[in-house]
């Protein structure tokens, strides 16, 4: 099946005691048992829930993957994967990576003994000299948020197959739309299903899609041990959101380029972020591995101190300043006081997250309301 036809069917089968086309919300959280241990496989929601399940197959689906996983935030997601991990464990990781997950690992694991590399992966090569034999995971994040980097997942599998260390991949901006990291050679994706596979601001999930058997039943454990599961609500509002993911994010990515090229050459813009530039330095790869370049964009405004960025930042109409992405409605956010703001103003520098950093997700809207809304609030 494409793309398209797994994102409106897989997982999901007319309900058999009525018909419904759509999949119920089965908002119960037990199952009744004739005797015990004589159920239809579902005993207790924390684990296993029908919305939830075919929720799960379809989210499988969309990443080419045997399982899917569904948890309560993305950072839940995240939260079970280093679960794996344990105390003198060490793992190899961007240096521009989402703040919740840079606050994880520093403020969280760091503490259970598990010890971090944050490096820069422009070049896969570079990861090979930080591996020893305690090096068990890479977790990597592409495009990178804010600054829009490509990491080659291929070239960083192969290193981590060699070398038989899990490579997690964090698909959030990309979407399975635009790049399947499993085909790429990842053991695991990790989502934040409240982005792009959600679509419409309106719930905070995440996921976890894989192949191997045995590793699937250990996430499971941690799953169902842990209990960041998200509820059948939710689940709903997710296989809702899936039916019209190609069709989204088709429309971002028009969006998106449009307005690329339009900021590239404002007299406002000093740096652009997109992928799909010709002289991005990873473009190549971009193009490789994904099948578009997406709709999330950043700039950095020439000459601009805080509060002139604070200014331009609350002057949108049809943008909205707010944290988050993805979804139809297109929103503005100035990471150093958002969403990056947990890492520390020496490793951001590092990275270009600076404070004259805007971070656009172009949203579904009409093209020429959101050209008209860039051109009023950089004027
Ligand atoms: C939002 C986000 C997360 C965290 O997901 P939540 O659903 O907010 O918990 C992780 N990685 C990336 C790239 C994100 O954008």
């Amino acid at each position: 099946m494409k793309f398209g036809t797994k994102a409106i069917h897989a997982g999901q089968e007319p309900d058999p005691s009525t018909g419904a086309i759509m999949t119920p919300i089965y908002q119960t959280s037990t199952y009744w048992q004739k005797s015990p241990g004589d159920n239809k496989g579902f005993e207790y929601s924390r684990g296993t829930n029908p919305t939830r399940k075919a929720l799960e197959s379809c989210l499988a689906a969309l990443e080419n993957a045997k399982h899917g996983l569904a948890f309560s935030s993305g950072m839940g997601a995240t939260d079970a994967v280093m679960k794996l991990l344990s105390p003198g464990d060490e793992v190899i990781t961007g240096d521009d990576l989402y703040g919740g997950t840079y606050r994880m690992f520093t403020k969280i694991f760091a503490n259970y003994g598990i010890k971090f590399h944050f490096i820069n992966m422009n070049d896969a090569q570079n990861v090979k000299q930080y591996i020893n034999q305690n090096t068990k995971m890479i977790w990597i994040e592409t495009p990178t948020n804010p600054t829009m980097q490509i990491v080659d997942i291929e070239a960083v599998s192969a290193i981590s197959k060699v070398n038989n260390i899990l490579l997690t991949v964090d698909n959030t901006f990309a979407s399975p739309y635009l790049q399947n990291p499993i085909d790429l050679g990842a053991d695991i994706v990790m989502h934040s299903v409240t982005k792009y596979l959600g679509g419409h601001s309106d719930v905070v999930m995440g996921a976890l899609m894989l192949n191997d058997d045995d590793l699937y039943k250990r996430l499971w454990f941690i799953y169902n041990a842990c209990g960041a599961t998200p509820g059948p609500m939710d689940s709903f509002l997710v296989l809702r959101g899936l039916k019209t993911l190609h069709l989204r994010m088709k429309a971002h990515c028009e969006n998106g380029r449009q307005i690329a090229e339009y900021l590239k050459t404002h007299p406002k813009v000093d740096k652009i972020y997109w992928p799909g530039f010709t002289d991005h330095p990873n473009h190549n790869i971009a193009k490789k591995q994904m099948r578009d370049f997406g709709g999330m964009i950043s700039i950095t405004l020439k000459g601009a101190d805080l509060k002139e960025t604070f200014r331009i930042a609350s002057s949108f109409k049809v943008f909205s300043l707010a944290e988050s992405l993805g979804g139809v409605e297109s929103l503005i956010n100035h990471p150093v006081t958002m969403t990056h703001g947990s890492i520390p103003k020496s490793e951001r520098d590092k990275v270009g997250v600076t404070d004259n950093l805007l971070r656009l997700s172009v949203g579904v809207e009409d093209i020429e309301d959101l050209l008209d809304d860039l051109k009023q609030a950089l004027s």
